[in-house]
């Protein structure tokens, strides 16, 4: 069995302790990490602060920091197929869905590396002799905390802005999924002075909670649940620490009478299914308006019902729930929805053949009756689709803004007025208009309003996380 090491101060360190990684296909232990710790972090830390320092990472000319990300994702690709192999395994997602991570992640390191050399300052006009302009440099030891629904996008999206732009960075891996950050962390090992990329594992509780208190950090990239987001930020204000977050949703399909139903029907299911609907951008609740809302219901239906569930082996279109403690949260969830709401199909676990230990749940459709139950409030993080009925146009914003989530909403309408009109209401980081995700899209700017999240990652605006603006005013003789 694989024993990940962590990758500190440019050393392989293990530990005393370890934990134990599953493939959520069928719970069998896959690999180990250690079990990080205090003294870890303050190691990782210090190393950190030093190479920040360091002639030699100060030595790469920003074009060449650049360079090194368009090499690493020529190097992801040319791994392509072992690294979504490992995504597959350690996540327990479709090797279709894995393929589409791994490019994904090659396209954030090849972006980033596009921008590394262009991102400057300004020259102000303030009087003839007076030079005055703004400095970019990077903001110092950035700390990504990644979740586990898509370790090696959300690790690339984040490390590949924050190291173009000449900082030093500490991922903390999901304790479930740490196996395509160790893959990178060999790359980066090789590549990179010591101290510029380090990797730690471990718990959250421990190993991130040590990390964002920690006084020698300087910048916070957090994914994951409302929960931790609220702790992380706590910890990162004890020391004026600014925090990147990226803190899920419960982002509405709203469908409107006139839409097209055959190109809405297959971004529908998708959007909740892909990943076991473990995605933070996942369209977890269908607004429909009444009139249309039987014909959609019917035909939706029928789609949960051929969907095929298994491990990513057999390329079943759902994958298993990542661990016994999410499988067992959302079958709790659904156990109570079913009492408020009424289950038009699935809405429990399945035991699949060969796979009995894997954790299974049947994509579901819960019709509500009333927007205020809990499982249309909450994230569920499975393939769990609400639904509710509206009348009007307004009726239709009013529902989409009732959580307290802001992340993404789609829209269906052939009359681009209302779909434009409801577009601009909608309390949320990014709106897609008859389509939703638009294939994740490396250069859009996503984040969310509300709690979702603060800040945005992706495209050039993500860069913003990670300097910080120096104004420099020089005195000249004339
Ligand atoms: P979590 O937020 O606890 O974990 C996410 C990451 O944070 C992991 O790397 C974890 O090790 C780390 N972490 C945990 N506690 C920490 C702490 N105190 N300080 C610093 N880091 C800490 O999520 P979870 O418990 O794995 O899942 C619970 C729910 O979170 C899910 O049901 C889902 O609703 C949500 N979630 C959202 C996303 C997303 O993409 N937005 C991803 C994962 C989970």
């Amino acid at each position: 069995m694989e024993k990940i090491n962590m990758l500190i101060n440019g050393e392989w360190v293990s530990g005393n302790q370890w934990i134990d990684v599953r493939d959520p296909a069928t719970s069998d232990v896959i690999a180990q990490i250690v079990r990080g710790n205090e003294t870890h972090v303050d190691e990782a830390v210090a190393a950190a602060r030093l190479a920040l320092k360091s002639k030699e990472w100060k030595a790469f000319k920003p074009f060449e920091r650049g360079q090194l990300l368009v090499e690493l994702a020529s190097y992801v690709r040319s791994h392509a197929e072992e690294l979504a192999a490992l995504e597959s395994l350690d996540v327990g997602k479709p090797m279709n869905q894995a393929r589409a991570d791994v490019e994904a992640a090659a396209r954030y390191f090849e972006f980033y590396g596009g921008i590394a050399d262009k991102v400057f300052g300004d020259t102000i006009p303030i009087e003839e002799n007076l030079l005055n302009v703004t400095l970019v440099e990077p903001i110092g030891v950035t700390v990504h905390i990644v979740p586990w629904n898509y370790p090696i996008q959300i690790t690339a999206r984040s490390v590949g802005a924050a190291l173009a732009t000449g900082n030093v960075v500490i991922v903390k891996s999901s304790e479930d999924t740490p196996l395509s950050t160790n893959f990178l962390a060999q790359w980066f090992h090789e590549k990179l002075p010591k101290g510029v990329f380090q990797h730690l594992t471990g718990y959250g509780a421990e190993v991130g909670a040590a990390l964002s208190s920690h006084k020698g950090i300087n910048q916070i990239t957090f994914t994951g649940s409302v929960q931790t987001g609220i702790s992380v930020m706590q910890s990162a204000a004890a020391n004026i620490v600014p925090v990147t977050l990226e803190l899920g949703g419960k982002s509405p399909n709203i469908v409107f009478q006139d839409a097209d139903l055959d190109r809405a029907i297959p971004a529908i299911v998708n959007s909740i299914t892909q990943n076991a609907g473990q995605t933070c951008s996942a369209g977890s609740r269908l607004l429909v308006q009444d009139t249309i809302a039987d014909e959609l219901l019917e035909q939706l239906v029928v789609r949960f019902g051929e969907l095929s569930i298994g491990p990513a082996s057999i390329n079943a279109d759902v994958g298993p729930i990542i661990n016994q403690k999410q499988h067992e949260r959302i079958l709790d969830i659904l156990s109570e929805a079913s009492k408020q709401g009424n289950v038009l199909v699935g809405g429990k676990g399945v035991e699949v053949r060969d796979y009995e230990n894997g954790y299974y749940i049947s994509p579901t459709i819960i019709e509500a009756t009333s927007h205020e139950e809990s499982y249309v409030q909450e994230e569920i993080f499975g393939p769990v689709l609400s639904v509710v009925r509206f009348h009007s146009v307004e009726e239709a914003i009013e529902l989409a803004n009732e959580t307290e989530y802001g992340l993404v909403a789609g829209v269906w309408s052939k009359d681009i007025d209302v779909a434009h009109y409801v577009a601009a209401r909608i309390e949320a980081g990014q709106v897609f208009i008859n389509t939703y995700g638009a294939a994740g899209g490396v250069q859009m700017p996503f984040g969310g309003y509300k709690k979702s999240g603060i800040g945005r990652e992706k495209s050039h605006l993500a860069v913003q996380n990670y300097i910080q603006i120096k104004n420099l005013a020089i005195q000249v003789k004339i």
